[in-house]
């Protein structure tokens, strides 16, 4: 069976919108985009597109392919000071030159929408209260939208990334799962997923995962957006395994339009964190 990312991210776009819609001060979101990698705009219009649909406030600085790591800064901080703004959202890749970790860094911890910055990434390692990044959210979504329980599951994840592999690994563990974490570096990559009740593939190879990897019945999750001929295909042959998986998310319309409704949903839970601490000192 196909699970339709893009059916459950509208259901909570909708939900998002009808919980904000009486708000006097909306939740706002801040996207700095550096230089002019096409998927980076595609993406960017669409989590702009989202935002306006939700009824999220939102405003995306755009700066050329050349912009210096000290003008991000400046931007950065005054967002951070910036009352109409509760996510800010650094698109990545950044150009050449630009020391990501250092940059990120500046963002104010409470608007890490993103969820990147150590202190959320630590808090979901030690299942703390944490702002959790986008698409290993999304994912975990997807899988409970089937209805099967993940307690006591065999999950496989192929990618140990820190935004998508290591995550999602940590959430499948929160949630009871056995958890066997793949990479380059693993020796016989198709005996351990054969293994998998639910099975996770973030690498960006096309088709790396094919049916004879796959056990029948496990729940196949395509994060990798790669293309084929300008055609936007999965790390996950679909065609070869959506007979034998007993759910399947397809590229596009599985992860990606959940990780952008994650990240609204993101939005609106930063909005409420700052809004309640200010609560809490006056
Ligand atoms: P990275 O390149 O950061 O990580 C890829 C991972 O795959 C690495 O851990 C790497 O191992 C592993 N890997 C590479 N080759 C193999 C192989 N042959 N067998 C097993 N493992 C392998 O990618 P990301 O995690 O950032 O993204 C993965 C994919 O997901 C990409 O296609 C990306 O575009 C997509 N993506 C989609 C999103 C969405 O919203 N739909 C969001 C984010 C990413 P090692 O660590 O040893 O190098």
């Amino acid at each position: 069976m196909i699970l339709d990312g893009k059916a459950l991210a509208d259901q909570i776009k909708e939900d998002i919108r009808i919980k904000i819609a009486p708000m006097e001060k909306k939740p706002g979101l801040a996207v700095i985009l550096a230089g002019y990698d096409p998927a980076s705009m595609i993406y960017v219009r669409s989590k702009e597109r989202a935002c306006a649909k939700a009824g999220i406030y939102s405003e995306i600085h755009r700066f050329p392919e050349n912009v210096s790591e000290q003008a991000l800064i400046k931007k950065i901080m005054a967002l951070n000071d910036d009352e109409k703004i509760h996510g800010i959202l650094v698109q990545l890749p950044l150009p050449k030159g630009i020391d990501e970790k250092n940059l990120l860094s500046y963002i104010d911890i409470r608007k890490d929408v993103d969820g990147f910055l150590p202190e959320n990434a630590g808090n979901l390692f030690l299942g703390n209260k944490a702002i959790v990044s986008c698409t290993p959210k999304g994912i975990i979504r997807l899988i409970k939208s089937t209805g099967i329980d993940i307690k006591g599951k065999k999950a496989v994840v192929v990618g140990r990334s820190n935004i998508v592999g290591k995550p999602v690994s940590i959430l499948l563990l929160n949630e009871h799962a056995t958890v066997t974490i793949c990479h380059s570096r693993t020796q016989n990559l198709s005996e351990e997923t054969q293994q998998a009740d639910i099975l996770i593939a973030a690498v960006g190879k096309a088709h790396l995962i094919t049916k004879d990897m796959v056990k029948r019945g496990t729940i196949v999750i395509d994060v990798g957006i790669n293309r084929i001929d300008g055609k936007l295909c999965g790390d996950v042959d679909f065609d070869d395994v959506k007979d034998i998986a007993a759910f399947i998310t397809p590229v596009p319309g599985g992860v990606g339009p959940m990780t952008i409704a994650m990240l609204l949903e993101n939005t609106v839970e930063c909005c409420e964190n700052i809004t309640k601490s200010k609560h809490n000192i006056t």
